[in-house]
């Protein structure tokens, strides 16, 4: 067994069974590690998953399976919430009735060229810091020591960065960044006052992680009588996912908050007070023409003032 200086340093954290060790490092920090088929532990990491999902995975993943967004979502992940306010986030859904990646064979991984950020981060986590001051995010790095895993025993040094690069993760760190920083923007807003309309966490869902769907809403005739995208524009989204994700991300923090990336038609706004107001209209007019019975409806409920069915023999 080769020494390392990372032997026993989980023995020795601070906090009782993290793995994660607490110091903030930079990406010129030196770590010893290699993961490799022959190690003893080989698949220990993969039998037993909890992987949050990026919006490039996704494209990543679903592109190789040949399947549609909404596809892959359904069979391959389950849904989550990533803070107080019901931000939707995604993670693997592991075999049924069991802990491990649907993924994993006894080779390793079968989706390896395309596998998540999160895996080809480990056993290295990323730290994404943003204050509320601040309009930017800082990076840095953690090292995660697991007991069963033993590739901190590997005989190999280099630095995180090179290990960043080595597994490709440079590129998705890329790919994800615009998205990474929305999350961030959400989270230092602080928890909104009042629970945030479900369909804001819908949109978020759709345009980080369904971006087949969200290519079916941008080519929708009522988003383009709102929104003045140029033709040439328009044609790149509908072609390619990863424009289309990029989109997203800019088309969310337009929705969310009010950063001002696309331009609505002259007269959409207009439109847009006129429709909500028709419905609005029309739904003051249902409830008149029904007030009777509703009012009944209302009043007839089990356990509220004004119920003569109160459930007792004796009340006359
Ligand atoms: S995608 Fe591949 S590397 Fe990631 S957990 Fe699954 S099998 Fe392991
Ligand atoms: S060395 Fe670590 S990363 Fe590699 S298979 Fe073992 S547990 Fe997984």
């Amino acid at each position: 067994m080769t020494d390392s200086p990372y032997k026993n340093l989980a023995d020795h954290a601070p906090f009782d069974a993290s793995p994660v060790l607490p110091t903030m490092l930079g990406g010129d920090k030196v770590i010893q590690f290699r993961c490799h088929k022959g190690v003893g532990c080989w698949n220990a990491c993969c039998s037993n998953i909890d992987i949050t999902l990026t919006p490039y995975d996704i494209i990543r993943l679903k592109n190789r399976l040949n399947l549609s967004s909404g596809d892959f979502l359904k069979a391959y992940t389950v849904p989550y919430e990533m803070d107080q306010d019901g931000t939707p986030g995604v993670k693997f859904r592991p075999v049924d009735g069991g802990t491990a990646c649907r993924f994993m064979t006894p080779e390793g991984c079968a989706v390896y060229e395309d596998r998540p950020t999160a895996c080809r981060y480990y056993p290295v986590a990323l730290l994404s810091l943003r204050n509320q001051d601040e309009s930017t995010d800082r990076t840095s790095y953690a090292l995660v020591q697991e007991r069963h895993c033993l590739g901190h025993q590997e005989p190999r040094s280099l630095s995180i960065d090179a290990y960043r690069q080595e597994q490709g993760v440079d590129v998705y760190d890329e790919k994800g960044r615009g998205w990474r920083q929305l999350v961030l923007k959400k989270k230092s807003a602080g928890p909104a006052i009042g629970k945030p309309p479900a369909v804001s966490n819908q949109l978020f869902f759709m345009a980080s992680y369904d971006v087949d769907r969200f290519r079916a809403f941008v080519s929708s005739d009522s988003f383009n009588k709102t929104y003045d995208v140029p033709l040439e524009v328009m044609a790149t989204l509908l072609a390619d996912d990863e424009a289309l994700m990029e989109f997203g991300y800019n088309f969310l923090k337009h929705a969310l908050f009010g950063e001002r990336f696309l331009e609505e038609r002259e007269g959409a706004y207009e439109a847009r007070m006129a429709r909500l107001k028709s419905r609005a209209e029309a739904i003051r007019a249902e409830y008149e023409a029904n007030r009777e019975r509703l009012e009944d409806e209302k009043y007839a409920e089990p356990g509220r003032p004004g119920d003569l069915g109160c459930g007792t023999k004796d009340c006359g």
